[in-house]
């Protein structure tokens, strides 16, 4: 369980992230909607440690991950990142790509690595590509294997960050088709997005984040129908 207790975060004067308080449950799929520079990939980045908070407590299972010192890698291993522009190795094959961190950072035997590596891949309709190197994949093709990639490290959490934002729209549903595959396995995930249809059939709860405040937070029937906020249902008028 992973509970977010009044997060700050600026970037100079700027606050990006004013004060959020989120719990996302075992299991649960929330899925973070708001505007362009309202703040969801910096709060995902946050919980990540790719940021260092200013104020404000991450707890993972009631253990505050922020407090300086905190080892990043731990966490890393805990809480996967997926990103919109899948950061894959370019110079390795998918399959070193799957195997890397597992042997690097887990310290799981390379024989084993694999085994999990060509398991996740067949799941993922990618067997055949163990071998290719990742230019010559599609944009979804890629995408799933960076979701494969953060798999293999069997973390407690995924955070999606705009995962479907730089793909072609029709490699859009290969991908989302995974996060429904992740969601029916019980994983956990925090997933920004713009694809409001997506949010609405998958999502637990619909978390809208603006200007840098967690305006509200509600399950897809209620934030899309009878939003408490005036600001939530012009946002959603305005992208819907
Ligand atoms: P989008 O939907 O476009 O991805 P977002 O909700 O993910 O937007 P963020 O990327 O979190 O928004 O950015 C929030 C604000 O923080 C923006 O005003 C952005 O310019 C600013 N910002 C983000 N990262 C930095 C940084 N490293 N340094 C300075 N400002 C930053
Ligand atoms: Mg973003």
């Amino acid at each position: 369980k992973l509970s977010i207790r009044n997060l700050r975060k600026s970037f100079g004067a700027l606050e990006v992230c004013k004060g959020i308080s989120l719990d996302l449950a075992k299991s649960e799929l929330i899925c973070l909607i708001g505007g362009s520079g309202s703040g969801k990939s910096t709060l995902l980045r946050c919980l990540n440690l790719l940021e260092h908070i200013d104020d404000g407590e991450i707890l993972l299972d009631g253990e505050d991950i922020s407090v300086p010192g905190y080892d990043p890698e731990r966490v890393r291993r805990r809480i996967g990142m997926v990103f919109q522009s899948y950061n894959l190795f370019p110079h390795m094959s998918v399959l070193k790509n799957l195997t890397l961190a597992q042997t690097r950072i887990r310290k799981t035997p390379p024989a084993e690595a694999k085994d999990l590596a060509m398991e996740l891949l067949l799941r993922f309709g990618l067997a055949d590509k163990a071998e290719t190197y990742p230019d010559k994949l599609s944009g979804g093709q890629q995408q799933r294997v960076a979701i494969a990639r953060a798999l293999a490290m069997e973390p407690e959490i995924l955070l999606l960050d705009e995962i479907t934002s730089a793909l072609d729209p029709e490699l859009v549903g290969e991908v989302l088709r995974v996060v429904r595959d992740l969601k029916a396995q019980g994983i956990t995930m925090l997933l920004a997005t713009h694809e409001m249809g997506f949010a609405r059939s998958v999502a637990d709860r619909v978390a809208f984040l603006s200007g840098g405040s967690l305006l509200e937070v509600a399950p897809p029937e209620k934030i899309f129908t009878q939003p408490d906020h005036e600001q939530t249902r012009q946002f959603l008028k305005r992208v819907l």
